[in-house]
């Protein structure tokens, strides 16, 4: 049977090169891995966001956690209550973007592209569409707000980031 997961470099060679390069500069090793600038964002998985450089932060600076929509899941809490107990989060800053696809068309839609490509139903896999970015991105800080694990003293912001000017708008 055909091993579809092969354990090699194929189709990797180039990014491997890069990452030996990047390594002979690293200037990593010993870091802790707290967040320097006392920063958590969540935001969407759009390779159009830098989230580290439109907030002018650097490696080592933020915790991170991206996902489809830049949505408040579950596991985003997760992340944000160790991120705040353990690692040294202040500030959290959740950021839903401009012609984001999780906010522009609906689950059906996404499902009829999604089973298209695939060739193969996909039904199965929720996509967790936004119908209204605004209401949700309320919602998303409020359940890190009223999160019995994060401290009061976490600044919780809510922000929609334009994708066509780079510039962030605070909404909650
Ligand atoms: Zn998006």
């Amino acid at each position: 049977m055909a091993d579809t997961h092969p354990t090699s470099n194929a189709g990797f060679e180039d990014l491997l090169e890069a990452n030996r390069s990047f390594a002979e500069s690293f200037e990593y090793a010993g870091f802790d891995g707290i967040a320097k600038a006392g920063v958590a964002i969540v935001t969407c998985m759009d390779s159009r966001i830098d989230p580290l450089g439109m907030l002018g932060l650097s490696a080592g600076d933020a915790k991170i956690f991206r996902n489809p929509g830049g949505r408040v899941t579950p596991q985003a809490l997760e992340a944000l209550v160790l991120g705040t107990h353990l690692l040294n989060v202040q500030r959290i800053l959740v950021i839903p973007h401009t012609r984001c696809a999780m906010a522009s068309a609906t689950e059906a839609e996404l499902h009829e592209r999604v089973t298209a490509s695939a060739g193969t139903d996909s039904t199965w896999q929720p996509f967790n569409v936004v119908t209204d970015q605004l209401a949700t991105l309320a919602d998303d800080v409020a359940k890190v707000r009223t999160h019995p694990l994060v401290p009061e003293s976490v600044v919780v912001g809510g922000f929609v980031y334009d994708v066509d000017t780079g510039l962030l708008t605070q909404h909650a």
